[in-house]
């Protein structure tokens, strides 16, 4: 089960007496979906309040709600956020730790999986809730890797030179305040087998806002090589303040890549597949990952079966660039990388 911080709770660093715009701005995102579909001049029956209340709160920033369409219940960016029935129901093969992270942790909010690359778990607060999300059920409360204010997760990672990259991941790490990153980081600039930091953060996107200078500071003064992995499932999430936060990250020389989930009623067709990826390019950003949903408990009516995705791909590919057609992958628990989701997986022996 995860516990989640009250409403109104503020990572505020000693020294940072002033809260941030965007921490306001993460204070007043929206927890109720009667307001959410109030705003949006829908019908308050559309949403199930048990499937909110019980599980996964709902939670969505007013920048993110101001993208959506007003009147269309079917809106790609409301359906990921909107919680409903059908989550109640369960599902054979669906699962509360469906990619096995509870099996890789190496020490406290520490997950180890693939070699050469650790992932940490900053925190477990998130700038929006996504319905399908495959950390929906994961006890951040006690996995978090700040408890001992990081000194377990820095400990491992000081004494397995192996490791070139680490992965500061969540929950979303840019729900931290900068303080604690940037202390952080300074840390794993001191660890001389690093060579890369990559983050995973959806922030940029649903709340721009978090691109100001304090973040861009740290960042652009860290020494080591810096990835971005954003998480943008449709283009219409790319608005012009998200263009600006984007540019902005850009000029600390950091490699902005996406990634995406397919999810279906969201972005199944080629034509939203293409758009996105030509929208991620005009901003500076590569098409990384199109993760095959993790069958994560609550969350199978967004499944898209591999068939279909598979024909997508084909067709992406016959539309776009090369480097516009992210990689078709899956988690499978245990395995040594993600998993490439392939054409060939599918061919029929002869005669069978
Ligand atoms: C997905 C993931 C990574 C990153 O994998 P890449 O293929 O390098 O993007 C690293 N560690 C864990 C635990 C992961 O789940
Ligand atoms: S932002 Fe990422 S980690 Fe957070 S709920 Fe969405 S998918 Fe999950």
């Amino acid at each position: 089960m995860i516990r989640y911080h009250p409403p109104g709770w503020q990572p505020y660093g000693f020294g940072q007496r002033m809260a941030a715009e965007w921490q306001k701005q993460l204070a007043e995102a929206v927890r109720d979906p009667a307001e959410l579909l109030r705003m949006l001049d829908l019908d308050p029956s559309l949403t199930e309040p048990a499937a909110a209340g019980r599980q996964f709160p709902l939670r969505v920033p007013r920048a993110f709600i101001a993208r959506m369409r007003k009147g269309d219940p079917g809106d790609p960016l409301l359906r990921q956020v909107l919680p409903l029935a059908a989550e109640m129901q369960a599902h054979a093969g669906y699962s509360s730790d469906p990619v096995g992270d509870l099996a890789s942790r190496a020490a406290p909010g520490v997950l180890h999986k693939y070699q050469g690359r650790v992932l940490l778990i900053t925190t477990g607060v998130c700038g929006i809730h996504c319905r399908y999300c495959f950390r929906r059920h994961f006890p951040y409360a006690q996995e978090h890797a700040r408890q001992q204010g990081w000194a377990e997760a820095l400990t491992y990672i000081r004494a397995d030179n192996s490791i070139q990259e680490v992965i500061l991941s969540g929950g979303d790490p840019l729900s931290l305040n900068d303080e604690a990153l940037a202390g952080l980081v300074a840390e794993l600039e001191r660890i001389p087998h690093l060579l890369r930091l990559r983050l995973h953060t959806r922030q940029p996107v649903v709340l721009p806002s978090r691109v100001d200078d304090r973040l861009l500071a740290w960042l652009a003064a860290c020494k080591l090589q810096k990835i971005m992995v954003l998480h943008v499932n449709h283009a219409r999430e790319l608005d012009s303040d998200v263009a600006t936060a984007l540019a902005r990250l850009h000029s600390t020389g950091a490699l902005l890549l996406n990634q995406s989930v397919l999810l279906r009623d969201v972005n199944d067709s080629v034509a939203a597949l293409a758009e996105l990826s030509q929208a991620l390019f005009a901003r500076g950003v590569l098409p990384y990952y199109l993760n095959l949903l993790d069958p994560v408990q609550g969350a199978a009516h967004f499944e898209v079966p591999e068939p279909q995705a598979l024909a997508l791909m084909q067709g992406l590919r016959a539309r776009l660039p090369g480097y516009l057609v992210p990689r078709l992958v899956r988690e499978v628990p245990g395995a040594p990388s993600k998993i490439p989701v392939s054409e060939s997986a599918f061919a029929t022996p002869a005669g069978g």
